[in-house]
């Protein structure tokens, strides 16, 4: 097959074009991770040759030598040359993967990039992992020569990372006989990078785990020396693993750039035999969030990298990295098949309750650890709560709560109930985006002057949860903003007197601001939960959480929000003075009305009819200055 056409010039997707443009002028100090980055993407594509040789053994095609990995250095002509026997690229598949960004998250990071100080978004390169670009760290130029196994045709990419990139289809005798040949023109401030032992020296310390022998080739024409034997990690005992082994494995198996908060290896014997190597990152990883993304770790069968797609731990583990290695699965099942095998299926709940009991045993040995742990990780475990009913009881136990008890720090559920008054039949909480407006919300005033503790929840997921019918330890789950607050079984802390019961006159206020108000409320009635404040806003009884409600209604999966009730404390002055004025005053109908928007405000809400609302609250300012 000849091939002279003209290489065909395209342009970047902007997302790359922003990330190379980003990378070129970086001055990110650590730029010996393009070799990581390299290696990595050779090791996945020959461990998708192995999987892919389970049902096709005519993909080795003429070159039928074991996976491996060979980087050439060549300091004349200073070039770096990372070579594989993979699995290959297409002409369509080198641009589809080196002209876009698949990578989940790509977003989130851009936008962190783009809001970024001068000189930070360089860090943020490192913590993002950029993959195959990162080559133009080091690179003024890059050429890639590939042939997809199993077929006769090779194709050529090249850049200079500055927007444009060619392909064209190439002779085969110019690429490799399988795989993929990535020639690195290094740049002159990195022609250190073909020195042999300082290269080979950072190879094996990032790259010395990957599962894939690497080889070196100190000049073209040298003899190719081993310098990784390409034995799995995971497969060696755990007591002659060093943290540092760890550390480089967890970096370039699972693209992370910090350390691992834990690591977790271990073998699981008996019916099911698997080992597990897993790592809970120190970091938050930039696609936390995205919809998309179920689990980032990585099965195996018997040394074979079969998927990343299994979904071993559950959406709300999402944040764990690693593989299961299986010797029970079959190699020659299907991927799909795989999703359904109760091989499988044990191999998940088993895991998944290994990470748990591993969280507990951090909650439990290292407080400041697993501070940190819920901070990145806590609103992911959260979802665990109406997700995974099973281990809804384990995750209660797991999860840590701001409120108005904790200060700076964090409460469980078990110092919540530790601390629960006589008579206290729920666990107060209040819901919504703001911890400090949540904490002065008017709704906890009578709480915290009964000494009840009410968890702030402030996570998306929150609202959720609540709902879903939980309790603890026998003790419900109760919104300070829904239905009756019923306190009058608490008594007082000192110093707030006692709750005196509403007078007549006070009661005749309140059911001429019912008839006043009418349809705009549900209720009007005399609250059990204020101290300070005139009045507030609540969900009726049995209806939903009011701050759910803004939720679901911002999200435009609800029609029709409930009415609100009304609550009045008849203890406050203005409310005693109202109660006072004469049934004609025409001062009693702007107070009803100004009381309803008074409470909307301190709910982080507008007035209703906000022109209404400053006529009369000039008219009432004008009586009383006059
Ligand atoms: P990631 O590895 O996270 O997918 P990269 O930027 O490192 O992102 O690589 C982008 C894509 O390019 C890979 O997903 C893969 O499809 C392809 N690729 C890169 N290097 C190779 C290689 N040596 N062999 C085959 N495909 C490769
Ligand atoms: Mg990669």
């Amino acid at each position: 097959m000849t091939t002279d056409a003209a290489p065909e010039t395209r342009s970047f997707e902007a997302d790359v074009a922003r990330l190379l443009h980003l990378m070129v002028h970086a001055v990110y100090s650590d730029k010996d991770v393009f070799l990581r980055e390299l290696i990595s993407n050779a090791a996945d594509a020959c461990e998708k040759l192995r999987y892919e040789l389970l049902s096709d053994p005519s993909l080795t095609g003429e070159d039928a030598g074991q996976p491996r990995i060979t980087v050439t250095l060549d300091a004349d002509a200073r070039q770096l040359t990372v070579e594989d026997n993979g699995i290959g690229m297409s002409e369509v598949d080198l641009v589809e993967a080196l002209g876009t960004i698949a990578r989940s998250g790509t977003k989130a990071f851009m936008d962190r990039v783009a809001a970024a100080k001068e000189g930070e978004g360089a860090q943020l390169i490192g913590q993002f992992g950029v993959g195959f670009y990162s080559a133009f760290m080091v690179a003024d130029r890059v050429d890639v020569f590939s042939r997809r196994a199993g077929s006769g045709a090779a194709a050529h990419w090249s850049s200079d990372g500055l927007g444009t990139y060619s392909v064209q289809l190439v002779e085969p005798s110019a690429a490799p006989a399988r795989g993929t040949r990535i020639i690195l023109h290094l740049k002159e401030d990195a022609a250190s990078y073909t020195e042999p032992h300082a290269t080979q020296r950072i190879i094996t310390a990032q790259s010395g785990h990957v599962a894939v022998p690497i080889f070196l080739k100190d000049k073209p024409d040298a003899e190719a020396r081993q310098i990784a034997d390409g034995v799995a990690l995971w497969t060696r005992p755990k007591s002659e693993i060093t943290a540092e082994e760890y550390t480089d494995f967890y970096r370039s198996a699972a693209g992370q750039f910090d350390e691992p908060a834990l690591t977790l290896h271990y073998r699981a014997e008996g019916l099911h035999e698997y080992s597990v190597l897993a790592f809970l990152p120190q970091m938050r990883p930039f696609d936390l969030f995205d919809p998309d993304r179920s689990g980032r770790m990585k099965l195996y069968v018997r040394r074979v990298f079969i998927t990343d797609e299994a979904e071993i731990l559950p959406r709300y583990l999402r944040f764990m990295r690693g593989l299961v290695d299986s010797n029970d699965l079959p190699l020659n099942v299907s991927r799909e098949m795989i999703q359904e095998s109760p091989v499988l299926s044990a191999i998940q709940k088993g895991v998944t309750s290994r990470v748990l009991a591993e969280l507990e045993k951090l909650a439990s040995k290292d407080v400041d650890a697993y501070r940190a742990f819920w901070e990145n990780f806590g609103a992911v475990l959260k979802e665990g709560l109406y997700e995974d009913f099973a281990r809804r009881e384990a995750l209660l136990g797991l999860a840590r709560f701001r409120s108005t008890a904790s200060g700076e720090g964090w409460r469980s559920l078990a110092d919540y109930v530790g601390a629960i008054k006589d008579n206290q039949t729920a666990i107060y909480y209040a819901t919504g985006s703001d911890l400090d407006r949540l904490a002065s919300s008017p709704q906890l005033e009578g709480f915290r002057a009964r000494g009840i503790e009410v968890l702030l929840l402030t996570d998306q997921v929150d609202s959720f949860w609540v709902t879903a019918g939980i309790d603890y330890q026998g003790k419900p789950f109760k919104s300070v903003t829904q239905g009756l607050a019923d306190l009058s079984l608490i008594p007082l802390a000192d110093g707030h007197g006692a709750a005196a019961p509403a007078s007549e006159e006070v009661g005749g206020f309140i059911a001429y601001v019912k008839a006043m108000l009418g349809d705009e409320v549900a209720d009007v009635r005399v609250s059990e939960r204020l101290t300070e404040s005139a009045v507030c806003l609540v969900a009726p009884d049995n209806a939903m959480d009011r701050q759910l409600e803004k939720l679901l209604a911002g999200a435009g999966r609800l029609d029709a929000a409930a009415k609100p009730v009304l609550e009045i404390n008849p203890r406050h002055e203005l409310i005693g003075r109202l109660s006072a004025l004469a049934e004609d005053s025409a001062l009693r109908e702007d107070a009803a009305r100004l009381l309803l928007d008074e409470a909307r405000i301190a709910d982080g809400e507008l007035p209703s009819d906000p022109r209404a609302f400053s006529a009369r609250l000039a008219r009432v300012i004008g009586q009383a200055a006059g």
